[in-house]
């Protein structure tokens, strides 16, 4: 199928570029650009990506102090399988049997495509590549190629994409997903883009991309949030999808840990086990407290505490009771949010309750810390100095972004980090929507708990699930002509222009973008992170709905190049109205604290004695942890559905069977 650029659709008067693919990926993270080279490998010619920027999204621009894949163990002689992996995937919780095993089945293969692509992944001088265990996982199936491995990752298949000649049609933003509207028709049909290079000329700003299979590849939904670890080069378009029909799926599943605030970094691993002071200041700076002290009842508590926060980052109610890692959470949160005060981590000097004699004395910790400083030689005087010792570049990377840790304290906070939640798909990453796949973290495949490093994992199997699909079932038909797409999806794009169009023509007061956005983030960081509550969530709710109904109800800016901006506000007031009802719905199911976030409840208890209600809370009991919620929004409204998880699949490896079935094509769906 020939790409037909060069084209024009007229849309109510306004022009628009007209392409057409058989296949257009949207998003140029790790996941997106993985299912552009797999299609292309796989004999797929008509194909592009669209994407808002070849350098944004989260793969591109974040870390962490290791960056974890997960796959296969691949090292050792530690038994491992296929099903073992798969069942630590569902264990999670509220996880599809059928996306796990996909997600172990396929981890080897992805991961060694990205290991010859030159992902840096270390292996001994025999070829194993050797792993380590990671959160909520029994064996040694992490790996890491750094703090910047999603950075190598999307690096490396950016080059093999262009390479390929794959078209990338970049500084591009889908603003619609063009779906029929014909009754009967409801299939993806390709974007409605932005040109955000021709933002000031009605008559080419807009672009129109036909498409008989539309990949979603747009990340997780990072911009709903205030305070957040997701790199600002991350906005999210799920709202997109919803708008379009495209179902929820554990949206009330998200992690949450503490991060630096003026450079947004996780401060997982050394960042803790090198035992930092963490100290409350007032707004101005001045009165510098040690504020965790008193909620622990001894040193070795507290300082085990700080220590396993490295491995244990993301908030866990479960950690949640004196001295579990999961309370300095709570108590960063309380100084922040509740005592309006600042709180930061000083590596220039130790904890107090660390000291005795003026010097750092390691007896006062539990074995397993201490073992480990004593184990990484790193028994030494200060934080900065255990950390130089044992992660030098953990240093490095903050002065680069001009944070001296050796004379200057890092502020905190506890921030938004992944979406373990997304859009549904089944077990060939589809969704409700037909020919629409989100693959990558849009695409809600984890559940309650997920093992560290499976989020970069299920974005490289996502891309080949679905490519696996499309090449086996669509891979011919054509994508709808200028005059059919106007026949079956006029409505949804002329309707798509006329909210900026009409934005721009209206007089009045020009919209405040900016303090609009905030509203949404201070919505979600206090009522839908990692500290929830039913009244904080209906009133959210209500709030949330006002101001969508206002945005939709029709606003007003001055200048085209805030047609972006609009756009994206308009997604996230959906998108953050449509996680509040997940999140109200699931409270009012019975729903308990579990994942990473605290659900209060009068009748709980509270995790340390002196701590606000608010922090009351009552563990989940796994009433729900089989079941998965779904969420449908439409017509300003959302309608919440629960149901079984997809069981594992059964054991079904019988060589000559499955060998018949391949060469038939029909194990591909
Ligand atoms: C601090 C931090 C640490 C992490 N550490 C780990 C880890 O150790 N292990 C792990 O497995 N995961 C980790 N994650 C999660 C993981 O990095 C992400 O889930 C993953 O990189 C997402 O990849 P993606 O391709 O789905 O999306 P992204 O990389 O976010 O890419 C999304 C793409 O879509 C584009 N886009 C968005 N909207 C539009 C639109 N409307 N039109 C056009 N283009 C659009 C964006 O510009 C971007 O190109 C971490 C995340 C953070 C924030």
């Amino acid at each position: 199928m020939a790409d037909e650029n060069g084209e024009c659709i007229e849309i109510n008067g306004v022009r628009a570029a007209f392409h057409r693919f058989n296949t257009i990926v949207v998003g140029s993270g790790a996941a997106g650009l993985n299912a552009a080279d797999f299609l292309r490998r796989g004999g797929m010619e008509s194909l592009c990506v669209v994407t808002e920027g070849v350098k944004l999204g989260t793969s591109r621009n974040t870390g962490s102090d290791k960056q974890t894949y997960y796959k296969l163990t691949l090292c050792g002689a530690e038994g491992d399988s296929v099903r073992q992996m798969a069942k630590a995937v569902f264990d999670g919780g509220a996880v599809d049997g059928d996306t796990a095993l996909a997600e172990a089945a396929l981890s080897a293969r992805c991961f060694f495509r990205l290991a010859e692509l030159g992902v840096p992944f270390p292996h001994n001088s025999y070829g194993e590549y050797v792993g380590y265990k990671t959160d909520h996982d029994p064996l040694r199936r992490g790996t890491s190629a750094g703090p910047l491995t999603s950075r190598y990752m999307q690096e490396r298949l950016l080059e093999e994409v262009r390479g390929r000649g794959i078209a990338i049609f970049d500084r591009m933003q889908a603003v619609e997903l063009l779906v029929g509207d014909v009754s009967g028709d409801g299939r993806a049909l390709g974007v409605l883009a932005l040109d955000l290079d021709r933002l000031g000329d009605r008559d080419r700003r807009y672009a129109v991309f036909a498409a008989a299979n539309v990949i979603l590849a747009t990340g997780g939904e990072a911009g709903m949030y205030e305070t957040s670890v997701y790199p600002p080069a991350q906005t999210g378009s799920t709202g997109l999808a919803f708008r379009a029909g495209a179902r929820g799926k554990n949206l009330t599943e998200s992690q949450f840990g503490v991060a630096s605030v003026k450079f947004r970094w996780n401060l997982s691993g050394t960042y803790q086990q090198s035992l930092p002071r963490y100290v409350s200041r007032a707004p101005d700076g001045g009165d510098e407290r040690e504020f965790l002290d008193r909620h622990f009842s001894d040193a070795a508590g507290m300082l085990t505490a700080i220590f396993l926060k490295g491995y244990q980052w993301p908030f866990d109610p479960r950690r949640t009771e004196s001295p579990g890692s999961s309370l300095i959470d709570i108590l960063v949160y309380n100084e922040i949010v509740c005592r309006g005060r600042r709180v930061f981590l000083d590596y220039s000097r130790n904890p107090s309750r660390l000291e005795s004699g003026g010097k750092a004395d390691f007896s006062r910790l539990e074995p397993e810390a201490a073992e480990y400083l004593a184990n990484s030689g790193a028994l030494l005087a200060r934080p900065i100095d255990r950390l130089e010792h044992m992660n030098p570049a953990a240093i490095d990377l903050f002065s680069r972004h001009g944070i001296d840790l050796r004379r200057e304290e890092l502020e905190i906070a506890v921030s938004a980090q992944h979406n373990n939640g997304g859009l549904a798909g089944d077990g060939w990453w589809r969704s409700n929507i037909a020919n629409l796949y989100p693959v990558g973290e849009v695409n809600g495949s984890h559940g309650v708990y997920r093992p560290g490093g499976s989020a970069l994992n299920a974005g490289q199997v996502g891309g080949v699930r679905a490519g696996q699909y499309i090449l086996r079932h669509s891979r011919d038909e054509s994508p709808p002509t200028r005059e059919s797409l106007l026949a079956l999806a006029g409505k949804r794009l002329s309707a798509a222009m006329a909210f900026g169009e009409e934005a721009l023509e209206r007089d009045g007061r020009p919209l405040d973008l900016a303090a609009e956005r905030k509203a949404i983030g201070g919505r979600m960081s206090r009522h839908a992170a990692h500290i929830r509550s039913a009244e904080g969530v209906r009133e959210a709710l209500a709030e949330a709905k006002a101001q969508l109904d206002r945005i939709e109800g029709g606003v007003k800016i001055s200048d085209p190049n805030q047609l972006r901006a609009l756009h994206q506000l308009r997604d996230l007031a959906v998108c953050h109205y449509v996680y509040l009802f997940a999140v109200g719905d699931y409270i009012a199911r019975g729903g308990g604290s579990r994942g990473s976030y605290l659900v209060r409840d009068p009748a709980g208890r509270r995790p340390a004695p002196d701590l606000p209600d608010m922090f009351i809370h009552r563990l989940d009991d796994g009433r729900l942890a089989g079941m998965i919620q779904e969420v449908a929004y439409a017509d300003g409204r959302c309608e919440a559905s629960w149901r079984r998880v997809r069981p594992l699949p059964p054991d079904d490896a019988w060589f000559e069977t499955i060998w018949r079935e391949h060469a038939a094509g029909r194990v591909f769906g």
